[in-house]
Parts: structure tokens; C-alpha cells; sequence
């Protein structure tokens, strides 16, 4: 393996004043209290395709850039790569994780910094439709990983953000391995509960205690018919820690094809509210507690409505 060579004039130095101070949080003026230690590996997986990793991985991306943290989110997915589009990257990506590592460009020239927030970088394994080198495996993705770490001793990365390809392929195993959280994405329908399931079966075999889940297009229209199940069974068949409830909004479609996340929406979008929400739970190390239907519509309705419905 050829060495890293992680000294870069444009990332050595102090960060000039970030630019999206002037860009008004949706929900919160003040900064939540960063739980753990960090830098945090987040892995967000599935198990089942098409599901929302990618969108929640640029949201929790954008919303913790917002928040003041330093984030690096890796798209793992790489066959399959779009984390790209969704962060509106897809024109600089010139150089790749597997450019590093066949010796063609240095760790720090791989990262994209976004356009919106100086504190956030994109890092694509591979470029899009070629396949990984077959001795691209955990261990180069931990020592990849461990590299971005130590990159800027005095300003350090906070938060890396894994997309992970959908299945439990070797794409998978890859994806998790330098993780110590996991935030498991699902839907609520039952094949992607019991791919969820597994996942989550998977994770705590490789050491990953720490796994919340996210419950993500919900609709509430088909949970009071009982039409679809509620993030409350959700949670109860899993098991697992709630970190948030999305509703399923076409601004998510809207804001893919224009490559901006909906966290950055002004006037918010429901679906932007609730993945700031879990960011700020996820940096704080908190959980939801999602309620009952009928505790939901005891509740008197105050602030956004449709997410005392859910959980608070
Ligand atoms: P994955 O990465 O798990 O394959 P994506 O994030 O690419 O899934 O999402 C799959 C599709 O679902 C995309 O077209 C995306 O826009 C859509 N989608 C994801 N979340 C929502 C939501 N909350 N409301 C509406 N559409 C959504
Ligand atoms: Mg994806």
C-alpha cells in the first residue's frame, strides 16, 4: 500500500470565516452540546435499497456543516454513487479515494469542499459506474478513515458520515468497518423492516453497539388508517433507539434534482425540520420517544403539529 501524503496548503490552514453563518438555521439559533469523542464515524446503512441513506446522509451532512461542526461524509455506495448530486458536488469531483491510493493525488486532494460550508467535505471512494479495486476492503477504508482524522491536527474533523451501499455484500462490510456508530435507515413497510433487522444483527456482530434508527417516509394520512405502520411499531420491532421520524415530502425530490439538501430550504420543508431535528439528536447523543396514536391525539397540537403526532 502506498504511503499517504497528507500535507495540503488549503487545508493546513485556519479556516477562513465560514460563510454559512449567513445562513439562518430552520429550527435553532444556538448550538447543541456535542456528545462522545470526537471524531465520530457514523455509518448510514440499511440493508435495503432506495430507502433514504444517501438523502439522509447529505441532510445530517448539511445540518451538522450548518451547526459549526467540521464533517467529512464518504460516499461508500460506490457503484451506485450519487452523494455527489445530492450535495450539488457532482462537477468537482476530479479525484477519488482510489486516486489515493494508486498514488495518483494526495488524501487532502480528494476531499471536495462544499460550495455552501468550508466545514464540509465529500470524499467518493471510486468514480461513478467504475467498480472498487478488489483490495479495496475494510482495512483500506479504516486506514483511509484514520487518515482523515489526524489530516489537520488543529482543526480537527468532527463528524465523518459513511453512505453505505444497500445489501450485506462485501460493499457493506467495507462501509461499517471503521465505524462506531450506526444510524439505520428504514422504511416503514415490512421488507425493509426485516432488512433492517438483519443490518442491525450484522453491526452489533462487528462491534457496533451504538445503533438508532430513523424512520423515514412516513406518511401521516396512512398511519391514522392504519394503513402503514407507525414510527411507535416501527421502533417496537426493532428494538432500537428512535433518532428521527421523516415525513415523506416531495421537497426531497426537489431539492435531489436541484443538489441541495432540504435542510437548507427557506421557508423549511417538513422533511428538512425533522432531519435538522435528528442532527441536533445526533450530535447530543438523544433519542425521540415516539408515542402512541391515540397519546398523539390526546396531545394539544403545539409547534410543528405533524411531529407531536410522531414522537417528542
Ligand atoms: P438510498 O440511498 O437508500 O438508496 P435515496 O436516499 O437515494 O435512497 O432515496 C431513494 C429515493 O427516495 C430518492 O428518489 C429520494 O428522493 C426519495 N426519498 C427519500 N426520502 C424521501 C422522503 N422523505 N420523501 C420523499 N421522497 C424521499
Ligand atoms: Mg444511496
Amino acid at each position: 500500500m502506498p504511503p499517504l501524503v497528507f500535507t495540503s496548503p488549503s487545508l493546513s490552514t485556519k479556516l477562513p470565516l465560514l460563510h454559512h453563518s449567513t445562513i439562518p438555521s430552520a429550527t435553532h439559533s444556538h448550538r447543541p452540546h456535542l456528545s462522545g469523542d470526537p471524531p465520530r464515524t457514523v455509518v448510514i446503512t440499511s440493508g435495503k435499497g432506495g430507502v433514504g441513506k444517501t438523502t439522509a446522509t447529505a441532510n445530517l451532512s448539511a445540518s451538522l456543516a450548518r451547526l459549526g461542526f467540521r464533517v467529512t461524509s464518504i460516499d461508500a455506495d460506490a457503484g451506485l454513487r450519487n452523494l455527489d448530486l445530492l450535495l450539488g458536488l457532482e462537477n468537482r469531483v476530479h479525484f477519488t479515494a482510489s486516486d489515493v491510493f494508486s498514488g495518483e493525488c494526495r488524501l487532502d486532494q480528494a476531499l471536495i469542499r462544499d460550495r455552501r460550508f468550508n466545514n464540509l467535505h465529500l470524499l467518493c471512494l471510486s468514480k461513478p459506474r467504475s467498480k472498487l479495486p478488489l483490495s479495496f476492503g475494510s482495512k483500506t477504508i479504516t486506514y483511509l478513515v484514520d487518515a482523515l482524522k489526524t489530516l489537520e491536527p488543529d482543526n480537527p474533523v468532527q463528524f465523518i458520515l459513511i453512505d453505505c451501499p444497500a445489501g450485506v455484500d462485501a460493499g457493506f462490510v467495507t462501509a461499517i468497518a471503521p465505524a462506531d456508530e450506526a444510524i439505520l435507515v428504514t422504511t416503514p413497510d415490512i421488507t425493509a423492516l426485516r432488512d433492517a433487522d438483519r443490518v442491525a444483527g450484522l453491526l452489533e456482530c462487528d462491534g457496533i453497539k451504538d445503533i438508532k434508527i430513523v424512520v423515514n417516509r412516513v406518511r401521516a394520512d396512512l398511519v391514522r388508517g392504519e394503513d402503514m405502520m407507525s414510527p411507535l411499531d416501527v421502533q417496537e420491532m426493532l428494538g432500537l433507539p428512535l433518532l428521527g421520524v421523516i415525513p415523506e415530502d416531495a421537497e426531497v425530490i426537489r431539492s435531489t434534482n436541484r443538489g441541495s439538501p432540504l435542510v437548507l430550504n427557506d421557508p423549511p420543508a417538513p422533511a428538512g425540520i425533522a432531519f435538522e431535528q435528528a442532527a441536533w439528536r445526533l450530535v447530543e447523543g438523544d433519542t425521540m420517544t415516539a408515542v402512541a396514536l391515540e397519546e398523539a391525539d390526546r396531545q394539544p397540537k403545539r409547534g410543528f403539529g405533524w411531529f407531536s403526532f410522531f414522537g417528542r
